[in-house]
């Protein structure tokens, strides 16, 4: 096949050739629709910004129902071998296979990769109807941990063998006191899994030059999981980034509330209190780290500010390659009607194009997304919501930002 392998660097840099070779999972259900018109929108940008000197090399990866009924393997070990070879990579959604022994391919695929950072930034399009009186406000990146905390699945069901055995331990040797035949799940936090996650979202917020990271916990409570991650994200800082870094009492202490060009404010809040505090004062917080249950929370909560699931796109990174996605599932009940709303998956490619360096096409997108809903022309979801709206088509909408770029 035509084009170049993407490399990484020992130090985590990218080397991106012209012609990068890009695997890609068109999904299931919807899949197919959004991909076609996110690949045109991103092969647009990609022409727009650089004429012939750059172009993507897509290569196709048969993983879902398409993987099934073609090589009767859902996620093959082929796929997620190319899915870390080629570093970068982008896939619409998959169907959980109910009843065929995989719990989520989704899943699998982050676990086996190990991309630990879900990152999901959230900002405002206008004019796209929000519950919030100012939406513009709303500018924030979640890095959400993506492989312990209660997602680890280590839990008993009430009254089973096992459930019994963990309580008459945790009784019997250690003095817990539980209520009888209690259903018993496990929370593991680590330093180092912690670490990593909070070292990536302020790593992104020096790149992009955002004012502050805040670590979202509930360490008042779980002080040895929640408040340990509040510990480990503080330690991390000062460990690896001494001098682009500085907490809040250090900015209050030595500069007066006001930061120094080029440092980053390190903070952390309470997850009850930082539930309110992004919907009263959206603008006081940029990135946000956070274990998985509390992202898993807030990712959704802050998409809800700017609109929906719908539009909000996703990526999951890890440290050796990335893969990013379409934030919403499968949609089966619109798969094939060319309806639905591809903006998840063109945003997905944006913030693909700005990991691999490609900023000025990255901007195509943005911008020409951005105009084409101010101009009112949206899919279905949106135009039910918009006074004025003039609604088309998932690959009109596509063929539609493509023009104003
Ligand atoms: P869903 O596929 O996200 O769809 C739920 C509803 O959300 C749709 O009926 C539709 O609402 C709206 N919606 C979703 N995507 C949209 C789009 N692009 N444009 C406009 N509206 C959109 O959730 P689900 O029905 O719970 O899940 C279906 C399957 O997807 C399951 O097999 C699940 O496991 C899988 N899933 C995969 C992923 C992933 O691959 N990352 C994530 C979540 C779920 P209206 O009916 O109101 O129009």
């Amino acid at each position: 096949m035509q084009g170049q392998k993407i490399t990484k660097n020992s130090d985590g840099s990218l080397n991106v050739p012209n012609d990068p070779i890009i695997p890609y999972i068109e999904g299931d259900g919807i899949g197919p629709d959004i991909w076609k018109a996110s690949q045109l929108v991103i092969d647009g940008a990609v022409k727009a910004a650089y004429g012939d000197a750059r172009k993507i090399h897509w290569m196709e990866l048969l993983v879902g129902e398409k993987g099934f009924e073609k090589k009767g393997e859902w996620l093959s070990r082929e796929a997620l071998a190319a899915m870390e070879e080629y570093v970068v990579s982008i896939k619409g959604p998959l169907t959980t296979p109910v009843g065929k022994g995989i719990r989520s391919l989704n899943v699998s695929i982050r676990q086996k990769l190990d991309l630990y950072a879900c990152v999901r930034p959230v900002r405002y399009i206008d004019p796209v109807p929000s519950p919030m009186k100012t939406p513009e406000k709303v500018n924030m990146v979640i890095f959400r941990e993506n492989t312990e905390d209660v997602y680890a699945g280590i839990e008993y069901e009430a009254g089973s063998v096992e459930s019994e055995k963990v309580a008459a331990f945790l009784k019997n040797e250690l003095g817990a006191d539980l209520p009888e035949h209690a259903g018993i799940g496990i929370k593991p936090m680590s330093a180092v899994n912690s670490k990593r996650l909070v070292a990536s979202a302020i790593r992104h917020a020096i790149d992009n030059k955002a004012p502050s990271v805040t670590l979202m916990h509930k360490g008042n409570i779980m002080k040895f999981t929640e408040g340990a991650f509040r510990t480990w994200g503080y330690e991390v800082a000062k460990e690896l980034f001494p001098e682009q870094t500085l907490t809040e009492d250090e900015l209050w202490d030595t500069y007066d509330g006001k930061a120094p060009e080029g440092k980053v404010v390190i903070k952390d809040r309470i997850s009850d209190m930082l539930f309110q505090q992004v919907l009263l004062r959206p603008d006081e917080y940029s990135v946000i780290a956070c274990p998985n249950l509390n992202g898993d929370y807030m990712s959704d909560a802050l998409a809800a500010q700017v609109g929906g699931l719908g539009i909000a796109p996703g990526a999951n990174i890890g440290d050796t390659c990335a893969v990013f996605e379409a934030t919403h599932g499968t949609a089966p009940k619109y798969a094939g009607l060319d309806k639905v709303n591809p903006t998840s998956l063109i945003l997905s490619g944006a913030m693909m194009l700005e990991y691999m360096g490609w900023k000025e096409a990255h901007d195509k997108v943005i911008e020409a997304v951005q105009k084409t809903i101010k101009k009112g022309v949206v899919t279905y979801d949106l135009a039910r919501q918009m006074d004025g709206a003039r609604e088309v088509k998932c690959s009109e909408f596509a063929a539609a930002v493509v023009s104003e770029m």
